[in-house]
This record gives C-alpha cells, sequence and structure tokens, in this order.
C-alpha cells in the first residue's frame, strides 16, 4: 500500500474493502441463520444479527485505522472487544488507490478530524428479513463539514436469484471525481418512474407521489436500493415525504448520486446536512428527493404539495426544539 496516497483515496479505499467484508459476514450468518435474533426498535423496523455483527466489522476496523474520525453507526451494541478484534479488516482496495484527488475541492488538506462517518451496516432490514435480500446494502457515508462527499453502496445478494454473481456488487464515489461499480443505463423517455418506500409509507408520502404523476412506482425497501435504481436508470427519481429516515441512510447514497451527477436534497430542494450532534437524533425530517439530474430534480420539487411540506417543517420544528 503507498502510503503517500492522499489520506481522502486511503479512507474511501479501505471503507470500500470493509464493505466488502461486511457483505461476507452478511451473507455468512443469512446462510445458517436467517434472520436469527431480532430486535424490534419500532414499527417495521428491526435488528438482526446480520446488522449487528455487520456494524461491529465496519466500526472496529474504521476505529482501529482511523481513530480521529468520528464514527456514528445505526446501531446501539453493547460493547464486544473480543468480538470487535476478531472482525477487525485491515486491507485496502487497490482499485480506489489507482485514482488521483480531483482539483479544486480541498481534499488534499483533509485530516481525520474533520471527517463524519456514517454507518448503516445493513440497510432494508426489514425487507431482507421478510426474504427480499437484494433489497439490502452495506452504507458507509463520509462527510466534511456537515456535507455528504463520499459513499459506498455494498449489495450482498446482487442477482442472487440467477446466480450471477453471489458475491455481491460494490459502488462507490467522490463528489468531484465520478461514480464507479455501477453503470448508468439510459432513462426511460416514454415512461416517468418514481421509487419509494415498500414498508413506511403514510399519507404524506403517498400525497407526494401522487402528485408526481408517475406512470409506474417502484416501492422497494432501503434508501441504499432505491438510489440503486436512480444510479442505474431503472427509476427517474427516489421521492420520501417523512421524517423516518435517518442520516446514515443517505450520506452514502447520496454522496454517491452526487458523484454520478445526480442531485439528493429535502422536499424543499435544500441540501441535508451531516453534523454530529449530541442528542443522536439524527432524522432526516425534511424528507429525501434524489433523482437522476437537475431537471428531474427540479420538476419533483416544484410538485411536492405544500401541506405536505409544511407538515414535515412542522413535525421537525417539534422534534429539533431546543429542550427547556
Ligand atoms: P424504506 O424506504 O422504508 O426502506 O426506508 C429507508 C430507510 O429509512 C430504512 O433504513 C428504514 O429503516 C428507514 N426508515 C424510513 N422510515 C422509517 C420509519 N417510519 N421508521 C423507522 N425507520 C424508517
Ligand atoms: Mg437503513
Ligand atoms: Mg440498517
Amino acid at each position: 500500500m503507498d502510503s503517500e496516497k492522499a489520506f481522502m483515496l486511503r479512507l474511501i479505499s479501505s471503507a470500500v474493502s470493509i464493505a466488502k467484508r461486511a457483505g461476507e459476514e452478511i451473507r455468512r450468518i443469512n446462510s445458517y441463520e436467517r434472520p436469527g435474533e431480532i430486535v424490534v426498535k419500532g414499527h417495521q423496523d428491526y435488528q438482526t444479527e446480520a446488522d449487528r455483527e455487520s456494524q461491529r466489522l465496519i466500526v472496529a476496523s474504521l476505529a482501529k485505522r482511523f481513530p480521529k474520525c468520528t464514527i456514528v453507526g445505526e446501531e446501539d451494541l453493547i460493547e464486544d472487544k473480543q468480538a470487535d478484534a476478531r472482525l477487525v479488516v485491515e486491507s485496502f482496495d487497490e482499485d480506489v488507490l489507482k485514482k488521483s484527488l480531483p482539483n479544486g475541492y480541498g481534499y488534499e488538506k483533509v485530516t481525520e478530524e474533520d471527517i463524519t462517518i456514517w454507518v448503516d451496516p445493513l440497510d432494508g432490514t426489514f425487507e431482507y428479513v421478510k426474504g427480499h435480500v437484494t433489497h439490502a446494502t452495506v452504507l458507509i457515508g463520509i462527510s466534511i463539514n456537515g456535507s455528504a462527499v463520499a459513499g459506498i453502496i455494498h449489495q450482498p445478494f446482487y442477482d442472487v436469484d440467477t446466480n450471477i454473481d453471489t458475491n455481491g456488487r460494490t459502488m462507490w464515489g467522490l463528489v468531484g471525481l465520478g461514480c464507479f461499480g455501477v453503470k448508468p443505463d439510459k432513462l426511460y423517455e416514454k415512461k416517468f418512474i418514481i421509487t419509494t418506500t415498500a414498508s413506511h409509507s403514510n399519507k404524506d408520502v403517498e400525497e407526494a407521489i401522487d402528485a408526481m404523476k408517475p406512470d409506474e412506482v417502484l416501492k422497494v425497501g432501503g434508501a441504499g436500493y432505491k438510489v440503486l435504481l436512480v444510479l442505474e436508470g431503472r427509476a427517474h427519481s427516489y421521492v420520501f415525504a417523512s421524517s423516518g429516515c435517518k442520516k446514515w441512510d443517505t450520506a452514502a447514497p447520496e454522496a454517491i448520486l452526487k458523484a454520478s451527477g445526480g442531485h439528493f436534497t429535502d422536499v424543499f430542494g435544500n441540501p441535508i446536512e451531516y453534523n454530529h450532534r449530541s442528542d443522536n437524533n439524527y432524522h432526516n425530517y425534511l424528507g429525501i428527493v434524489a433523482s437522476a439530474n437537475e431537471s428531474i430534480h427540479s420538476k419533483i420539487i416544484k410538485n411536492i404539495p405544500a401541506n405536505v411540506a409544511k407538515q414535515l417543517a412542522e413535525v421537525e420544528k417539534q422534534n429539533l426544539r431546543p429542550k427547556c
């Protein structure tokens, strides 16, 4: 490994390697105990052994290699030092290290202290438990100064039904450098396709989708998988007018989509902020709109019903109000 390589490339390269190993661990656990012991965290919100082991592996590996980075993981786990040590991944992804940082983004000056890493060890757990394993992804997002700039989406069960690639597939991106591991297809011109939640819908979510007048709605699990559909050109946009998604769901997908030329904002069209919070409240209260390009994105934002946007803003105000 070239120790002279810029810190940002070493970080992404390490995270790609770690995400792939997490995917192996998820497949291993899945092969003998799907879903295993389930912890119910909320309505249709589950944690399985695969979520726990994947997070242990990712957090232990990143913390060992990059001890000064802030790491925010989805799962609240009881410390298991022995398991953590056994799971540490030390390798780097060689393909990432072959790249050079783009000029003009200031990445060469970035240090560990500037970085927050957002870990969703298994996104789409509800669908995974139901047996829709292709909806599951491992998400590692990297933010600098509150903005998601790099991310990894690893899909452990890519084309599992046809057995084309049972090792899964990995996509990564860095804003300014590009997006790798996924081939965008041409968007349908005759059909307007939206993707949204399969298991966390509500009145606002439905009203916002209806307002777009889509020809087709793909209801699938996971923020990672839905952004994959947009990256592949299978959907024009991912629309979720709800406060249910958290920062670890969106950091990696947002960075990869932006790196590929797409757009990712809240329902008002404003950037999502990725700052560490002492109260651990990481809801994306103002919802999500993620689109393949600028013109689709602005059309969607324009058509979000005003009452739905207002309702989300109200929920944010109630929940982020300073405590007295
Ligand atoms: P979905 O599109 O429903 O798969 O949601 C994408 C991500 O956001 C998943 O990690 C979900 O667990 C999370 N999410 C969305 N809405 C909710 C909710 N109402 N409660 C808990 N988690 C949610
Ligand atoms: Mg998730
Ligand atoms: Mg998860």
